[in-house]
């Protein structure tokens, strides 16, 4: 019986885990090992802050969910890989592999910049559940006597469409409080070439939509913006320009996880793994990678370097893929790459009171096809769709869309 250890309980970790086990049954053992206990769905994360989303609704507890399944989970983190003995090192014990998945996802580096970061700045973060609450803990505090707001991504970023989504949720939400005439300015700072560009190169019809976006709600934008330094109440940029806040939300860089940057040849020089068009590990062909934690090739180089996003579902894609061919090795059938550039862009952004749901044949331009289609009934698409997604994933139902 092979040993097969994901390391990561979300989008790709998840996914990869219950794929497995559905096609393995008894062939193999299953372990997932996460350092957070439950599964979160991170889209929502953007509305913590403003109270439409609490803890509750958009979590559930992996043990449960995977043990139903038949699939061992271990709650700690992994601290160490050791590729040539196919062993692997966590908090609480040394364990043997057949076959390694990472899905350790990003971690996040506000050390990049000071005075970045809600620990150890004057910014806030909505990428985890105690982040998101912090900033909400901040936004009440900022609603009682406003001021100017920025929202945006430093360089190396590459999470813009939640930034989006947070900038048009504050511009909403200050029209629902009827304070936004108090508010001077609310600017949407980006190291991304041109509005709507999200890492990817843009998409057809995407930058005027965008455009005619910020002009209705009265939002500026500075893009090909580097932030130099960051202080109490400004956003100093590398060219010399100063951008007033009492009120912010910057996306960090990424950067990957301790348990790759610890283990030698698993990753490049930022801790991100390296895989083919399997997301096999181009030496280790035991390990796979998945999700943000692998690396993935990108649209070209921009003034500013801009990270390529890698959304939910590209991360389920990926994890999908890198199952299936675990699975081919272990039955010796046909092997399924699917190159990273041929993944379908998929996803809703929220924008604020309406939503836009975006679809496009392949992940870089040229497209054959791509399309942005606004719901201008509102935005409950969004929540119909963590609803349906907590209940896949938490009953295992990863064979459905
Ligand atoms: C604010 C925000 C909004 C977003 N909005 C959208 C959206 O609207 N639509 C969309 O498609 N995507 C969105 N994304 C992107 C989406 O969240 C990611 O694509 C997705 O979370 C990536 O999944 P993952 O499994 O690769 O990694 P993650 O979701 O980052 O999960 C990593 C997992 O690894 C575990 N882990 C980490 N280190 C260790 C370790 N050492 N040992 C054990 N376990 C470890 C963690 O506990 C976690 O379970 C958003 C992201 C953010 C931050």
């Amino acid at each position: 019986m092979k040993r097969i250890v994901i390391l990561g309980g979300s989008f790709a970790g998840l996914t990869a885990a219950y794929k497995l086990k559905r096609n393995l049954r008894e062939d193999a053992e299953i372990i997932l090992i996460s350092r957070t206990d439950k599964f979160w769905f991170i889209p929502s994360l953007i509305w913590v802050p403003f109270g439409r989303r609490k803890r509750d609704q958009i979590s559930f507890d992996l043990k449960e969910a995977l043990e139903k399944q038949g699939i061992l989970f271990y709650h700690e983190g992994a601290k160490q890989i050791f590729p040539e003995k196919n062993l692997l090192t966590t908090e609480k014990r040394d364990l043997s592999y057949d076959y390694l998945i990472i899905a350790t996802g990003p971690a996040y580096n506000f050390q990049l910049l000071s005075g970045l970061g809600p620990k150890t700045g004057y910014t806030h973060s909505v990428c985890n559940i105690n982040e998101a609450e912090e900033c909400k803990n901040a936004w009440e505090e900022f609603v009682k006597d406003p001021g100017p707001i920025v929202v945006g991504a430093t360089q190396f970023a590459s999470c813009f469409g939640a930034a989006y989504e947070v900038i048009f949720n504050v511009e909403h939400q200050l029209r629902k409080l009827k304070i936004r005439k108090k508010v001077p300015s609310i600017t949407y700072l980006t190291s991304e070439p041109f509005l709507s560009h999200f890492g990817i190169g843009g998409m057809f019809g995407s930058r005027p939509m965008i455009e005619a976006f910020f002009k209705f709600r009265g939002i500026s934008a500075i893009t090909n913006a580097a932030i130099k330094e960051i202080q109490t109440n400004k956003i100093l940029l590398e060219d010399g320009r100063e951008v007033p806040f009492k009120f912010a939300i910057i996306i960090p860089p990424f950067v990957g996880q301790d348990v790759v940057r610890n283990s030698e040849g698993i990753g490049n020089e930022k801790g991100f793994v390296e895989v083919d068009h399997e997301y096999r590990h181009k030496k280790y062909k035991n390990i796979f990678a998945a999700g943000v934690a692998a690396v993935v090739p990108s649209p070209g180089p921009t003034p500013i370097p801009v990270g390529v996003p890698k959304t939910g579902y590209m991360s389920e894609v990926m994890a999908e893929v890198a199952a299936k061919n675990i699975i081919a090795d272990i039955k010796n059938t046909k092997h399924k790459p699917k190159p990273f550039e041929k993944i379908t862009p998929l996803c809703i952004m929220d924008a604020g009171d309406m939503e836009v749901f975006i679809v496009g044949t392949n992940m870089f331009p040229p497209r054959k096809f791509n399309a942005l289609i606004p719901n201008i009934f509102g935005d409950w698409m969004k929540i119909l769709f963590e609803k349906y997604y907590l209940w896949k994933m938490k009953t295992g139902r990863v064979y459905l869309p």
